[in-house]
């Protein structure tokens, strides 16, 4: 039977220097996201270095595919949701860039205008 689908991923949250796990194909994501470096596929005989986290894995057949020692490295897919939908909202902040580039021209204006109808505001009651 095959392996569903996807590589198991794995992360060092807990900043050790070595990692067992029960296979040999995987992806390294460093720690929790958004955090995270960029989720390489890693593949071992024995053990790898991950080159983002210097990360040390090493194979340990009597662990599960979901088992890690220390415990809870293993990494749920579950957010990879929430990861999509952050990824549509990007091209949006585009057009807010844009507007932004506007504003500092009125700030500029703006307190220069400001202090002297003020002026002629109370001038004009006084007078
Ligand atoms: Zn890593």
């Amino acid at each position: 039977m095959a392996v569903s689908g996807s590589t198991p991923k794995f992360h060092n949250q807990l900043a050790v220097r070595e990692i067992r796990i029960g296979v040999r194909e995987f992806n390294c994501i460093g720690v929790l996201p958004p955090h995270d470096h960029p989720h390489i596929y890693l593949a071992m005989e024995h053990r790898s270095l991950c080159p983002y986290c210097s990360t040390l894995f090493v194979f340990d057949e009597r662990l599960a595919p979901t088992e890690t020692d220390p415990a809870g490295c293993y990494f749920e897919e579950q957010t990879l949701g929430c990861e999509a939908s952050a990824g549509r909202r990007a091209p949006r902040s585009f057009g807010a860039r844009s507007a932004r580039s506007r504003r500092p021209y009125n700030l500029v204006g703006w307190p220069r205008a400001a202090p002297s109808s003020d002026r002629d505001g109370r001038l004009a009651t006084v007078a």
